[in-house]
């Protein structure tokens, strides 16, 4: 475990200039208000977004990123193919951890890690969630007793397109009946994935601070061991005379 990880927080931050709703819940833009918990815990954290030059993650943001903590949703596709890229490999050979929020299950690094068509059902009516802790030992389940029940959220439902979780921590329940495993834990290569389901735009979810706390787990538990060295890797000559 790596107690304090440098962060970055990625964010399109396109609807809080876009939709005055979003903007008055937001109005520094989601990836402030999902640093700032992690700030006042003590890590170090920067932001990037979209629009900034590479999206704000040029080859030495992510050089000095333990964990990218990544929320996307409109504009998916204007994501440079070389950044997801970039981005991926940072993961599997480098052992940074991802945690993708939301709707960053469509979003290219994430589905690139996954490899699956990561679809899911949807309904935006601002029913009751309960996030039920299914894996209490869990370090991202820490300080989080039995479950998490948010007033309004977005459904997401079942099925959901992506590989097994190697660990499975929170299945989420819907007023409208759906359930949808909402927090999963996969290892790709050297590094860890976590995608947490709530923070529907309109609604306050990073405000809460359940929701704070288990983001704050999550991006521990997805650091890199403080001593990760990259592995010995292609032909060896043997380490003792083979005749
Ligand atoms: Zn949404």
């Amino acid at each position: 475990m790596n107690n304090t990880p440098r962060v970055t927080v990625w964010n399109e931050f396109r609807h809080e200039r876009n939709n005055e709703a979003v903007a008055a819940i937001y109005p520094r833009g989601m990836h402030e208000t999902i640093a700032a918990p992690l700030r006042a815990a003590g890590l170090e954290v920067a932001t990037a977004t979209l629009d900034e030059p590479e999206h704000g993650l040029t080859e030495a943001r992510l050089e000095a990123t333990d964990v990218l903590v990544w929320w996307g949703h409109r504009a998916h596709a204007e994501v440079s193919d070389a950044v997801a890229e970039r981005v991926r490999r940072r993961v599997v050979d480098g052992g940074m951890g991802l945690l993708a929020l939301h709707s960053s299950h469509f979003s290219k690094p994430f589905m690139g890690l996954m490899g699956t068509g990561c679809f899911l059902k949807y309904r935006v009516a601002g029913e009751t969630e309960r996030l039920w802790v299914v894996d209490p030992a869990h370090p991202v389940a820490a300080g989080i007793s039995d479950a998490i029940e948010l007033e309004r959220e977005e459904m997401y439902g079942e099925p959901f397109d992506v590989p097994p979780p190697d660990e499975l921590v929170f299945i989420s329940w819907f007023k409208g009946g759906e359930v949808f495993r909402s927090g999963c834990a996969w290892r790709r290569g050297l590094g860890r994935v976590f995608y947490f389901r709530p923070g529907h735009e309109t609604f306050p979810t990073y405000h809460d601070p359940r929701i704070q706390r288990v983001i704050l787990n999550a991006v521990r538990w997805a650091a890199p061991p403080a001593d990760l060295r990259p592995p010995v890797r292609g032909r060896r000559e043997p380490l003792e005379p083979l005749g």
